[in-house]
């Protein structure tokens, strides 16, 4: 059987990152497995028009590798792929990258300390596995009532169909997050007519997008410490949403004021007002920015709707109100699973998988390990997502987190290792206790950011540079290890 000394689980944003920061270590005997035909993860799969980043690019991309030429504030999907790619070449880690190659289960095999891994392409071992396959995966797609008779198209964002032409069409868009947000500007431009159904209104705060001039691409490529100013500026406004996210929930005012000056300036209609104003606090669930969203749905041509479906026929969707609303395409903007499918096949000592542990109440360490999965880090798991910072910002905490890990366990021959359960507790006791004020969960709203019971179910409740801090050494003494 072959057998792989690090195996990586992703080729996204934690996988290239993970790659890059090993090779720098001097590591190289690592493998990443990839299920789909490209590197890019997030940003290879969603291709749905319009997509973009929405924290500025200058914090979206690695600290080590910074890019000088974006062309705007905010990169589209397109420019932020073709990113990862050259950072994957340039820190030489596209080479370590098995596409097509799905894991299937992993087992943790006690008598030689190595994880038994299947996949769609045969059988290996490695003696650490790394999960970097990132929390939106799976497309969450509503089963309403006569969607088998649907007689025009139907996909999902995730899976958008570039072949299809919408010109000419009426569309029905069901979702308003961050990725419809996104999609209804650039579709209202093509179809004919949209209708949005509408269950919740987002928080829309202003997003200010702008091309970046050539003078400050010079300045950036001559004098890179401007860059790093200019992200160190971004990242503490975007760190700010953690005042009524986690601390308290009297911050929210400004950031409200913020939400309602944009709606307040951009919807005149006051019916269309009242339909897109939040009647929960800011934070609750990810706000967002946007400036094309609200002018999309003052539009002659988009309707919003929000009395909710009641059935789909043949050529048409029925709203809670009985108003028939004749649509040829519907698009599925309404998000994804809260567990990814890999999660179901790995295994811990005690037979559970990851997603079993990840369930009702998450056990988690920082994100990146769990008791009774030994020889295992996880990146973007469980408690190590921020809700008020640059995602890939807590993946580099990570990252340093396991390099550190990995040296520091060959350095001393240590074959297993394994969080202790004492060390889980009361890391998910910490983050229980400190989510408690502020709008994630006192906000009012129902969001994948809590689980069943109204607790936090999966974001970091504290200040990123603290979480950085804590993640920037990989503390042995926390786990049970065998040499
Ligand atoms: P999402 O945030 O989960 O939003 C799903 C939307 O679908 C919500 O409006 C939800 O309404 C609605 N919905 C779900 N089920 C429904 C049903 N049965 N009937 C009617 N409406 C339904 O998903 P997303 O917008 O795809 O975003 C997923 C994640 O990706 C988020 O974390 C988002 O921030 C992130 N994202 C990031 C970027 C970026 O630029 N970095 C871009 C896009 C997305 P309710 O609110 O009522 O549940």
């Amino acid at each position: 059987m072959d057998h792989h000394p690090i195996v990586i689980v992703g080729a996204g944003f934690g996988g290239i990152g993970l790659g890059a920061k090993l090779r720098q270590a001097g590591i190289t005997d690592f493998t990443i497995l990839e299920r789909t035909e490209d590197l890019g993860g997030t940003w290879s799969r969603n291709t749905y028009p319009g997509a973009a980043c929405d924290v500025p690019s200058v914090l979206y991309c690695y600290s080590f590798a910074p890019n000088p030429a974006w062309s705007h504030k905010y990169a589209s999907q397109g420019e932020i792929l073709d990113y990862l790619r050259d950072v994957a070449e340039k820190f030489g880690v596209t080479g370590h990258m098995r596409f097509g190659t799905e894991v299937e289960s992993a087992v943790f095999d006690e008598t030689t300390s190595t994880w038994q891994i299947r996949t769609n392409h045969g059988e290996m071992t490695a003696d650490v596995l790394v999960t970097a396959v990132g929390a939106f995966t799976e497309a969450s797609i509503p089963q309403l009532p006569g969607m088998d008779i649907f007689g025009g198209s139907m996909f999902h964002t995730l899976h958008w169909d570039h072949d299809h032409d919408m010109s000419g069409e009426r569309v029905a868009v069901i979702g308003t997050g961050a990725t419809a947000i996104q999609v209804i500007p650039a579709i209202s431009d093509v179809a004919d007519e949209v209708v949005v159904f509408q269950r919740t209104p987002a928080w829309i705060v202003p997003r200010l997008d702008r091309s970046i001039t050539l003078v400050e691409k010079t300045l950036y490529s001559l004098l890179p410490l401007t860059q790093r100013l200019m992200r160190t500026g971004w990242y503490a406004a975007i760190e700010s949403f953690g005042l009524p996210g986690f601390t308290n929930t009297a911050f929210r005012h400004p950031f409200e004021a913020l939400g309602r000056l944009q709606l307040a300036r951009q919807v005149s209609d006051p019916e269309l007002r009242s339909k897109l104003t939040p009647d929960y606090m800011i934070g609750c669930k990810r706000a967002i920015f946007s400036d094309k969203y609200y002018p999309a749905l003052c539009r002659d041509d988009v309707t919003v709707v929000t009395e909710g479906i009641s059935e789909i026929r043949e050529h048409s969707i029925v709203d809670g109100a009985g108003v028939e609303h004749a649509v040829d395409t519907i698009v599925f903007a309404t998000g994804f699973t809260a567990t990814p499918r890999v999660g179901d096949g790995i295994k811990g000592t005690d037979g559970r998988s990851v997603n079993d542990v990840y369930r009702d109440r998450p056990q988690s360490y920082l994100g990146v390990a769990t008791a009774g999965f030994p020889n295992m880090f996880t990146i973007l798991g469980r408690f190590g997502a921020a809700g008020n910072q640059s995602a890939v910002f807590m993946i580099e905490g990570q990252i340093d987190y396991i390099v550190s890990g990995i040296k520091k366990l060959r350095k001393r021959g240590i074959t297993r290792f394994d969080l202790r359960h004492e060390v889980q507790d009361a890391f998910v006791d910490e983050v229980h206790r400190r989510s408690q004020h502020g709008t994630w969960l006192q906000g009012g709203c129902a969001s994948y950011y809590t689980n069943g019971s109204g607790e936090n179910s999966g974001l970091y409740p504290n200040w990123s540079f603290e979480y950085r801090h804590r993640t920037r050494n990989f503390d042995l003494d926390n786990y049970e290890v065998v040499s």
